[in-house]
């Protein structure tokens, strides 16, 4: 081997990272590159472009874990190679998400939490896609034992997340959502009335609702709907979408009744890596009887050994999420769970009133039991401030906050609302700083208002060649 040759083997063991070619010179970046590379080089090249990510802890807008106890890393870590579908080779992973569903049965107030059907998912959105099916299911069977068609199936929900908009088009069922109406922002028993027939598959009341944080009234509803089957003989089905409040409202007002006490509600979804603390990629579905789940919605496959039922849209799926699930109720039990979630709400509420005594806001939802531990707000009606809540939202991104602002659905696009998710993991401390970042931001638009054109503007003399 030549000396030159030796050289630049030694060069590349001993290269700096930063010194090596990798690093100083720019790497292809939509094709793959043709050769291969020193691991360090690939993961500081990797690990520096994410920290241009906003900083998740600092992310108000998710609803999402984003801290997480060593342990949950350590299971995580632990658990990167198991594929949860495979309940054959990995029967204890499947046995941890048996308990798992019991337990929220259980949570829930399943008369039969030892009978109930559920299993986990990759989030509330593939929750919300099976117990919709099960939905349409069970009024398709219905309708066709009465001689009915099948045609035209609809569903009645309230301001809903994304995910029941996803479901309502992939499944082709007519979306009836109630629109928001001057301060009613939630579905009310009248409205749902007025939108159920004989091809509604169901009703959804979301219970901590995605635009301000606020409960749905289930039980009203549920109460309502029993008045329209004693008037009519419509049955008609509750499924709630309590992504975020099932796993507050067991806790922390065990005294409201929106699950399986009501016996309208059908089935529950939930996410798992929202208010459940685990890490992302876990959400739950759990019917209140295997009635409820038609059978011909469950496959039976052998090819992994045993005979294993499986509902789901996906096949593979990492298995450490259920496993952090599970490490986490038995880690806190309720007692844990109580705790954490009041912290959050306790928190949230009193930013909900340093930000009221800002006087330029009026508070939509104030973080406390009404709802999710979330804080949502708007201008106050006659407030003239000089910038936008989206203005704000921007200012406040230069300290690395991320506080949302965004339009309500119809027929309410005219309102603008800006909310903070207050999760596990964010302290009072915290708190104070992002308060104290909000008033900055007050008081740097009260010198530098955005609404006030410039002076140039005004005069005609600004130059628009853009030279
Ligand atoms: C977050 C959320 C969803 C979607 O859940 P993912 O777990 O993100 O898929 C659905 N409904 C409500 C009310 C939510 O808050």
């Amino acid at each position: 081997m030549s000396l030159h040759r030796r050289n630049d083997i030694r060069d590349a063991l001993l290269d700096d990272v930063y010194a090596s070619p990798d690093l100083s010179h720019s790497l292809p970046k939509y094709r793959m590159p043709a050769e291969e590379r020193e691991p360090r080089h690939a993961y500081a090249l990797i690990h520096d472009e994410l920290m241009m990510d906003g900083n998740a802890r600092q992310n108000l807008a998710t609803f999402c874990t984003t801290w997480m106890e060593p342990e949950v890393r350590a299971l995580m870590a632990e658990s990167v190679d198991k594929n949860m579908i495979d309940k054959d080779e990995y029967p204890q992973t499947a046995e941890i998400e048996s308990r798992c569903v019991h337990i929220l049965a259980d949570l829930w107030n399943s008369p039969e939490a030892a009978d109930t059907m559920g299993c986990s998912t990759t989030g509330s959105s593939e929750a919300a896609m099976l117990a919709g099916m099960a939905l349409k299911w069970r009024w398709r069977d219905r309708q066709r034992k009465a001689g009915k068609p099948v045609d035209r199936p609809n569903l009645v929900t309230g301001p809903v997340q994304v995910c029941w908009h996803k479901f309502a088009r992939y499944w082709d069922i007519e979306l009836r959502e109630i629109p928001m109406q001057g301060e009613r922002l939630l579905m009310s028993p009248e409205t749902v009335l007025e939108r159920c027939d004989e091809n509604t598959i169901g009703v959804v009341p979301t219970l901590g609702v995605t635009f301000t944080g606020q409960y749905e009234d289930v039980k009203g509803v549920s109460d309502a709907l029993d008045k329209l089957q004693a008037e009519t003989g419509l049955d008609i089905p509750i499924h709630v979408d309590a992504a975020s409040g099932g796993f507050l409202a067991p806790f922390i007002t065990p005294e409201l009744e929106w699950d399986f006490r009501l016996p309208r509600v059908k089935s529950i979804n939930a996410s798992g890596h929202k208010f459940g603390l685990a890490p992302l990629g876990v959400g739950w579905v759990v019917w209140r009887d295997s009635a409820e789940l038609p059978e011909d919605l469950i496959f039976r496959v052998n090819y992994l050994g045993g005979d294993m039922p499986t509902f789901a849209l996906n096949f593979s799926r990492p298995g450490g999420e259920i496993i952090a699930q599970y490490y986490n109720f038995l880690r806190l039990g309720r007692e844990g769970y109580r705790k954490v979630q009041q912290a959050c709400h306790d928190i949230a509420f009193r930013l909900s009133e340093a930000i009221d005594r800002m006087e330029l806001f009026d508070i939509i939802h104030d973080g406390g039991t009404s709802g999710i531990p979330a804080v949502s707000w708007r201008f106050k009606p006659d407030a003239h401030p000089g910038f936008s809540l989206y203005d704000l939202a921007d200012r406040l991104r230069t300290r690395g906050w991320l506080v949302p602002a965004y339009s309500m659905p119809p027929d309410r696009e005219d309102l603008v609302v800006q909310r903070i998710l207050v999760r596990h993991g964010f302290s009072e401390d915290m708190g104070n700083l992002l308060i104290e970042d909000m008033r900055a931001a007050l008081a740097h638009f009260e010198r530098h208002p955005v609404g006030v054109p410039l002076t140039a503007f005004e005069t005609g003399s600004f130059d628009h060649s853009g030279r």
